[in-house]
Order: C-alpha cells, then structure tokens, then sequence
C-alpha cells in the first residue's frame, strides 16, 4: 500500500523520479542509478559514520555495475557534521573537479549539503538514506546555516533516493525517534496552515497538504513498536517522512511541512542548542527540537481555541497595534546576535500589516472563527496525547531535556514568530492580543508547564519558573 502512495505521490513530483524503500534496498542501488542517470560516473558522499555503515556498500555495488566511480568524499565523523555553508563551499569545490553524479549516503546533514552542492554545481543527484531521522530526503530546498541564520536554500530534491530498513534500523534509536518527533510536527502545522488559509494569508494547495496530512494518523500511532525496532512501523515512519518531502516539493515551500513548531526548534538551532554536544551522547537532533516545539505549540492551541476569537474588541487591538518602526524596535530588543536580529528584522517586516489591515483581519476572523476552531480542533490531538506519544517513541518532551532553561523556553514563545515570514498560531495569537495572556496560563503553578516544571523538580520547580519569569520580565522590560 505504502508503494503506491509514493508512486502516485511522484507523479506529482517534480524532481525526485525514484524512490525504494525496503528490507535489502541497498541491492537496488545500481538499478536506481541507472534508471536515473544512464552510464555516467558516480561520486559518494558520506561522513566517516555513514560511509561504514553503507557508504562503501553503494560504492562496490555501483563500481561492479560498471559505473566509473571517483574517489569518496567523506567528511570526518568528529566532530559531528553541521549543515553549515562552509560544507556546501568546500564539497562545491570537490565536485567540479569532475562530473560524476553525487550519491549523497546519510541522513540530514549530509543530504542537505549534497543537495545544495550539486545545486550550485548544475548537477542531479541521489541520495541513499541511513536513518528515518527528518523529511528532508524529498524535500525542495536544504536547510542551511548561512550568514549566522538557519534557512532554507533552494534546490531540487534529489532525483532517486533508496532506503534500505535494514540500514534504518541499524541506525541510532534517536535518530528514528527523531524522524517521529519531525513527522508528528505535521499536527500542528497543518493546523497553521489551516489558520493561514482561513485568514486569507495563504491558500491551502490540495495536493501539497494531501500528501501530508491524509495518512499522518496512521503513519505515527505505533510509538512503542517503533521504539522497540518493529520493521513495519519503521517503513511506515519512513513512508511519512519521504511523502512529507514529496508534499514539500509539490509546494515548493516547506509550509506543507512546518508550522509555528518549527520555528521553535530554528531559533534554538540558530542560537546553537545543541551543536556538537548534548542529548545522550549525540547532537541535539532536529526532530528533538521539533517534538519540543509540538508540544510547545500544542499545548499554546488548546488554550487559543478555549477563547473566543470571533468576538474580539477590534478596535482596540486596531489603536494598540505597533506602527512598522516600533515593531522593528520591539524585534531588535528580543535578540542579541547581530544576525539573527538581522534575520529576524527582516522577516518580521515581510508580514507586517498596517492598523487598517490588521483590522480587516481581524474581522474577517470574526466571521469564520467558528467553522476554523472546528477545523483546528480536528486537525490537533490533545498536548497531553501528543507529550506521551513522543515519550513513547523515546524523544524529549519538555526544555530540560534539551538543554533549555525555562526562561529561554517561555521567551520563545514570543521570540519564535519574529524569526520567520510565515503565518502561524504565533502569529494569530500576537494579533489578537491573547500571546502573553495565554504564555501566563501555560506557565502558572497550574498551567501546562507550570505543572510540567513542578513534576519535573519536586515542589521547588513552580517556584523557579516564577523567579525566572521575573527575570524575562526585567530583560525586557529594560530594552
Ligand atoms: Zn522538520
């Protein structure tokens, strides 16, 4: 069943060609190759990890086919490979010393710097996956780190992308349990997207959201089995992560597949949680800081959808609302790193509205606020369905375990919607004047993660989530 998904899926597709997932993939390698790209030479690109563990595999296998095979670009295991554009630089200049076709062999990082490499070299590539890990495979576009922001840079996906279950399964256990916290992220961006459909802001395309949203329940409702390393729900999550990419690349836009959770884990990432230290032994995967932010914005819906949107006092929110100059001054004061505030300047910027359009909004909220709550509560789970779920599938669920003090994790919920253009809850909850009520409740001794805090540290928890919130307060109220 899962087969004909993606054959359908790919005729929607504009890059990828080819996709095989299965026990014993690997074997089709040259087959797939040929398939898409005739007799030409091959180049594999791997880290010192991922070339072991199947790197050197896809390059005998290839070579014995008969393809003319140039020397291996590997990049050292230690320290851990960031998704960087130096990389991109560096492996750019390798590739065109030759011609070969790249055969990116690795998870994340490795795919997104092939992808933008071969890019920027006018070149198709494939990519031979070794962890369910995120749903960049198929995705357009490689999310970079370039001038001190996180971004997604254009480029196609790859033209073939084989992933063996075998080699999924060998993979790290959190590196699987990343690919679940990315693919269950799906919940609340699609419940984004819903809102920026409803307000006019961007039009849900059927397709894009199909390919995403039609099959997510099915794909993430076996935490415990996929934890435990059953295959068939591996080739599931896997199957979600490739038709997640595929949704993204008939979009083009990365809106298919991230939402208001997303920005949470990007600003993390851009202020450097979790590089090259952390979480059990590993980096701070992408996916943790995904699940984090699932539930972070999970749990920020239910207490949207409690309050009565249709029924908002517009012109006082219209009179309060911050000209174009004071919300610049109100995202500078937020950040600290030149680039970020940069970045964040600038995005911000891109979806400012005027008074006059912010009330136009808001009115046309009030009349489809009732059919939009009811849509969202459909599309979401409870936060408490979804905290266990992922505590399930092995991933963290709250900001200790990745390293994040509370304070930092409670500013993000202001900080996070200046970082990007799109329209999210953040977004909604910031114009209608509910953001810092409802991050009070989610933060009070009896609110969500009030509570989470209080569970976590013993009765001392609620008290220092209180005296770091005084703390946020004077940080920004000083500037
Ligand atoms: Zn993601």
């Amino acid at each position: 069943m899962g087969e004909q998904r993606i054959e359908a899926a790919l005729r929607e597709a504009t890059d990828t060609q080819n996709v095989n997932i299965g026990a014993g993939a690997l074997t089709s390698v040259p087959d797939v190759f040929r398939e898409s790209f005739g007799d030409s030479s091959a180049v594999v690109v791997a880290d010192g990890n991922t070339f072991e563990v199947a790197g050197k595999e896809v390059r005998r296998r290839l070579e014995r086919a008969g393809h003319t095979m140039i020397e291996p670009y590997v990049f050292p295991a230690e320290p851990p490979l960031y998704a960087e554009y130096g990389n991109v630089e560096k492996l750019r200049e390798s590739l065109r010393e030759h011609d070969a076709i790249p055969v990116a062999v690795g998870s994340g990082t490795i795919n997104d710097i092939v992808k933008r490499s071969a890019h920027e070299c006018e070149r198709p590539y494939m990519c031979v996956a070794t962890a369910a890990s995120m749903d960049g495979y198929t995705a357009f576009g490689a999310s970079i780190e370039k001038d001190g922001l996180k971004q997604t840079l254009s480029c196609p996906a790859p033209r073939a992308v084989v992933a063996d279950l075998e080699v999924l399964e060998q993979a790290p256990k959190d590196m699987t349990a990343s690919g679940y916290a990315d693919l269950l992220g799906k919940v609340t961006s699609g419940a984004d997207w819903l809102v920026a459909d409803a307000l006019e802001v961007e039009k849900i395309e059927p397709t894009g959201w199909s390919l995403v949203q039609d099959h997510l329940r099915g794909w993430t409702d076996s935490p415990a089995e996929l934890r435990a390393g059953d295959q068939e729900s591996t080739e599931r999550l896997m199957e979600g992560l490739i038709l997640s990419g595929l949704g993204m690349q008939s979009y083009q836009s990365s809106r298919t597949a991230s939402g208001a959770e997303h920005q949470f884990s990007h600003l993390w990432e851009m202020e450097g949680l979790g590089h090259g230290e952390g979480h059990e032994g590993t980096s701070l995967s992408h996916g943790f800081k995904v699940g984090v932010g699932t539930v972070a914005i999970a749990a920020l819906y239910e207490l949207v959808l409690e309050r009565d949107l249709g029924d908002l006092d517009i012109e006082t929110l219209r009179d309060s609302w911050p000209t174009r100059e004071a919300m610049e001054r109100s995202v500078r004061a937020q950040h600290t790193s030149p680039d970020l505030e940069r970045g964040a300047v600038e995005q911000t910027l891109a979806k400012y509205i005027s008074a006059g359009e912010l009330a136009q909004r808001l009115e046309l909220l009030r009349d489809v606020w009732p059919g939009l709550r009811e849509k969202v509560r459909l599309q979401l789970m409870p936060v408490e369905q979804i905290r266990e779920m992922l505590y399930t599938a092995g991933c963290p669920t709250g900001p200790v375990e990745i390293g994040l003090r509370w304070n930092d994790f409670e500013a993000t919920y202001l900080r996070a919607r200046t970082i990007r253009k799109r329209y999210t809850v953040l977004d909604l909850a910031f114009e209608t004047g509910i953001i810092e009520e409802c991050v009070d409740e989610l933060f009070a001794p009896g609110g969500f993660w009030g509570r989470a805090a209080a569970s976590q540290a013993g009765v001392d928890g609620a008290r220092l989530v209180g005296s770091f919130r005084s703390d946020v307060r004077e940080k920004h109220d000083d500037r």
